[in-house]
């Protein structure tokens, strides 16, 4: 991650600020408030504003009149309920903006998620920066002959050596091309002035999926939780669970009851099935159960076994 003299100027500019407010505040929070944390070689992760806390989710479920509040464990207890119940609303109460920066494949995936809200770097209107993503070694590895949308065996150091040189090379490439389409330095002057610069938001097209664009992106504690449950979960790609996991720590900052309810009964749980549930209630009775006898089919079986710590047996 690189920041610019001047970037890193505002953000000191801004956390040196102080303001007096009636409003809730979280002290875990505030101290990484507009920090960046880095997230793969060029990315980050700021908490730029967020509104609510645990106290609030309590407020908005009691339909409060002050804090809402009572015994800690009673709160905990009371959003515990809400989320084992899907009870969502109350968490809606909460808001969180972030400024990410991210390649684009990553903000690709990331876009689907429609229940926030997003302003992206224009790249009509400004220039992008040379920053390209260039994956560690040790997370290039060859497509997954199990999950037919993964990773499988990594690369030996040879054949990771070649790939980085290529996605570098091509990167470097591109980037020139962008920069000779343009024809422009860094105050708008003409490089060459015996031709004309291409408008940026053409010359940005030739540009790969590897680079880094920036948002801010602002959502509620419900859609953030469901992000967070579809991002950091192990299907996930690497690279924007490599941000989900960076954000659920801003989320255990920010409100730690909800985030315990949170990896409690949703990262850390599992949904099985109708079928799966007759197969634990047999298996309970001491029945023997295999997967032809289960009623479930191979895959099926297999993630049920994978939920329950056994090894999986046809
Ligand atoms: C592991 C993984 C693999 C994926 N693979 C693919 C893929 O191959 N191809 C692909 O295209 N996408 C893929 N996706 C994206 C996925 O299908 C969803 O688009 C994405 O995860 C956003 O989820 P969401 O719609 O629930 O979130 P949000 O857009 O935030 O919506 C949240 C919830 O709001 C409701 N909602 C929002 N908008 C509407 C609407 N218009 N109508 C009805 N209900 C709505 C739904 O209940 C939804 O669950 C993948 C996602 C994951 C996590």
């Amino acid at each position: 991650m690189r920041l610019t003299p001047e970037q890193q100027d505002e953000i000191a500019g801004q956390r040196g600020e102080t303001r007096p407010t009636r409003r809730a505040t979280v002290p875990a929070l505030e101290e990484i408030l507009f920090q960046p944390l880095p997230v793969l070689d060029h990315g980050f992760i700021r908490v730029i504003d967020y509104m609510g806390d645990d106290a609030a989710i309590v407020q908005a479920a009691r339909v409060s009149y002050g804090r809402g509040t009572r015994k800690v464990s009673e709160d905990q207890g009371l959003i515990n309920y809400l989320m084992r119940h899907r009870h969502t609303t109350p968490f809606e109460m909460c808001e969180i903006k972030y400024h990410v920066k991210l390649p684009i494949f990553v903000a690709r995936q990331w876009i689907r998620h429609r229940t926030a809200n997003v302003n992206e770097y224009s790249t009509r209107y400004s220039i992008l920066d040379n920053e390209f993503y260039v994956p560690a070694p040790e997370h290039l590895a060859a497509q997954a002959k199990t999950n037919r949308q993964g990773r499988g065996e990594v690369f030996d150091p040879a054949a990771a050596r070649r790939v980085l040189d290529l996605l570098r090379s091509d990167a470097e490439r591109a980037y020139a091309g962008y920069a000779e389409l343009l024809n422009e330095d860094g105050s708008g002057m003409p490089i060459d002035p015996t031709r004309p610069g291409l408008s940026r938001e053409l010359a940005r097209i030739n540009l790969s999926l590897g680079f880094y664009t920036q948002w801010y992106w602002k959502t509620d504690l419900h859609n953030l939780m469901h992000f967070l449950s579809l991002r950091a979960d192990p299907h996930a790609q690497y690279e924007i669970r490599a941000y989900a996991e960076v954000m659920l720590e801003t989320l255990a900052r920010w409100v730690p009851m909800a985030h315990a309810a949170f990896l409690e009964y949703r990262m850390n749980a599992a949904t099985i099935s109708a079928t799966g549930l007759a197969v634990i209630r047999r298996m309970i009775e001491s029945e023997q159960v295999d997967q032809r006898s289960s009623g479930l089919s191979a895959r099926e079986w297999r993630e049920l076994m994978t939920i329950l710590g056994r090894t999986p047996q046809r």
